[in-house]
């Protein structure tokens, strides 16, 4: 139960911005997601943040 609570606060806290997906009428939830991009050097690495809006139409996509 306390789990579920963390989850609805931190998923209300990146909804402010407050638009709506015109496909399911839900309003998005947006989610930040770290994408590790392969630079030119070999073997190096660097993160790269996203910020997804997710609603009905991609939540299975976003969350697995
Ligand atoms: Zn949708």
């Amino acid at each position: 139960m306390a789990k579920k609570q963390d989850f609805a606060s931190k998923t209300m806290k990146l909804a402010k911005h407050g638009k709506s997906c015109p496909v399911c009428g839900e309003f998005y939830t947006y989610v930040k997601t770290v994408d590790m991009v392969a630079s030119e050097k070999p073997g190096a690495y660097h993160f790269v943040e996203h910020v997804v809006p997710v609603c009905k139409c991609n939540e299975k996509a976003i969350y697995g």
